[in-house]
């Protein structure tokens, strides 16, 4: 395939790099990526070994010395030029997002988009790193905060978006004067690759040291429980299961590491009787089938008002009749295949629990078989009549199940559903009334990090804070001033005058 070739992925790749230059391990074991739209085999990656990660905190360290010292508006010209780059290579690497990950190649591209618009946010956050200055209670002082790079910053990302989170944290951190080392998921470390090979040209035209930004590919449980555990790395950022995420916090709070946890979501979509359904049926069914159903911000949860919930269920069900699975390249279809076998399992027993409980699917949940789906992993998305307590529904599975759930009464009863569960990522509310929306906005509405009025759960822009609440994790990244977690804050008070006078008016002489 054409887009490989020009991201210099080859037949057996390296697993580490500290920036131009790649580890040449071999011995770690090989992962084999077999692409999930076909079944073919891409590409094999070696893993990186403990020693590979000791040499790329080694050249982190000495690079962090240099790039802390160079201006932040430098940083961001670096960073502008990365972004340049990825215009340069947006279809490739889209499609290489696409063919590795499964997603369709409209929201591989909207990946590598999103990278390219965090670099240009990042950009114009170079020259806009402040601090505030404070009225000090004492005669002539001066007292003000300011921010300073923090160090090695670690981004472990997550299958779903194999390329897009490695670029809201990195891209960040650098203006910010950090220096990065990217964990990738083993589920697809050739898109990570191709980012490295990308970004090369920029390191090696500006001269810059290795260690600045750095990949590993290697397991979780041995590569990544180096990393959570290492004293050199004052911030991770983790995107992931809630249960990885829960154990990666734990095992960073016990060093006093700083962690920005990036968890899964169990996102609804609330209906009232005001609802525009012609606005809100795309927004549901985008949100629900959108990558198979494999975004943190998928939604999950249709709660619908009762005096709709009839109408509602006929034009979904006619909606997903019109949905076409099939390759994820191919830009007819709206829904491409789950990441492998496993999560293909996870949905059929999500489903068979949904029934258990009292739940009924109307719509889908069959595996798809035969020449179009030989990678095993199509499967039809599937709406379930369920209830929000059902155990299974308080859970997310990862996959394009959508629940629908009635509620009767005020818009306060269906707030109290969105909000039941352990999880807060996203949530939106679809009515034309001013009240119901500005109760779902307030502090007695949504628990949620994100709560949108009239727009679907999924498809987040970058100039927002992003990130949940409760088992989310309540990290934020990407835009608002998510870049203040990448610094460290120093508050600084100048006596210019001749005296020592104390604060709270403490008297002490000598
Ligand atoms: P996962 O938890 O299986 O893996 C996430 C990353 O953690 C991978 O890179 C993995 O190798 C690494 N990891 C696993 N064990 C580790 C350990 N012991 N130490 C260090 N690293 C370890 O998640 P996944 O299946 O790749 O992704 C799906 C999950 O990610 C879903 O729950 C989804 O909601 C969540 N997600 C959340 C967001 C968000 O912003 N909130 C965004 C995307 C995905």
């Amino acid at each position: 395939m054409e887009f490989l070739k020009k991201l210099g992925i080859k037949e057996k790749n390296f697993g580490s790099s500290t920036g131009t230059v790649w580890n040449e391990t071999t011995d770690q074991g090989e992962l084999k990526i077999y692409s999930p739209a076909t079944g073919e085999y891409i590409a094999s990656v070696y893993q990186a070994s403990e020693n590979d990660l000791g040499k790329l905190l080694k050249s982190s360290e000495e690079a962090f010395k240099y790039w802390r010292t160079v201006p932040a508006p430098k940083r961001g010209e670096i960073v502008r030029q990365i972004g340049n780059k990825l215009r340069e290579y947006k279809k490739d690497l889209g499609s290489l997002v696409s063919f590795e990950m499964g997603k369709s190649l409209q929201e591989g591209m909207g990946e590598v988009q999103e990278m390219i618009d965090i670099c240009d946010f990042a950009v114009g956050q170079s020259r806009q790193l402040y601090g505030f200055t404070m009225q000090s209670e004492r005669p002539m002082h001066r007292m003000y905060d300011q921010y300073h790079p923090l160090g090695i910053v670690c981004t472990i990302s997550a299958f779903n978006f194999p390329v897009a989170v490695w670029a809201w944290n990195a891209m960040l951190a650098a203006v910010c004067g950090d220096v990065n080392i990217w964990k990738p998921s083993s589920k697809v470390p050739l898109s990570a690759i191709a980012c490295q090979n990308i970004i090369k040209d920029v390191l090696v035209e500006n001269k810059l040291p290795e260690g600045i930004f750095t990949l590993i590919v290697g397991k979780g449980s041995t590569i990544g429980e180096k990393i959570l555990n290492d004293n050199r790395i004052p911030l991770i950022s983790v995107t992931g299961s809630t249960n990885v995420g829960r154990h990666a916090g734990e095992v960073i709070a016990k060093r006093f590491g700083r962690a920005i946890l990036e968890l899964g979501g169990n996102n609804a979509i609330i209906m009232t009787p005001e609802v525009d359904l012609k606005m809100a049926m795309p927004a549901v069914v985008f949100g629900a089938v959108g990558t198979a159903g494999q975004r943190c911000t998928s939604t999950r949860r249709l709660i619908v008002h009762e005096s709709i919930y009839d109408k509602v269920k006929e034009s979904l069900t006619k909606a997903y009749g019109g949905l076409k699975i099939g390759n994820p390249l191919d830009e007819k279809n709206h829904v491409g295949p789950l990441i492998d076998k496993n999560a293909v399992k996870d949905f059929n027993n999500a489903l068979k629990l949904a029934v258990e409980e009292g739940g009924k699917v109307i719509y889908g949940g069959q595996v798809l078989e035969g020449e179009n789906y030989k990678s095993g992993s199509y499967v039809v998305p599937a709406i379930v009549e369920a209830e929000n307590h059902y155990k299974i529904v308080q859970e997310e599975t990862f996959a394009p199940i959508l629940y629908l759930i009635k509620y009767s009464g005020d818009v306060k009863n269906a707030i109290a559903l969105q909000n039941g569960v352990v999880q807060g990522l996203s949530s939106s509310i679809f009515t034309n009334n001013m009240r119901e929306a500005e109760m779902f906005l307030s502090a007695e509405g949504s628990d949620c990090g994100i709560a949108n009025v009239n727009i679907g759960t999924s498809g987040a822009e970058i100039g927002g804070a992003f990130g949940g609440e409760k088992e989310t994790g309540g990290g934020r990244e990407s835009g608002s001033d998510s870049w203040k977690t990448y610094m460290r804050r120093q508050t600084n008070t100048i006596n210019y005058g001749t005296a020592l006078p104390l604060a709270q008016g403490i008297k002490f002489e000598i």
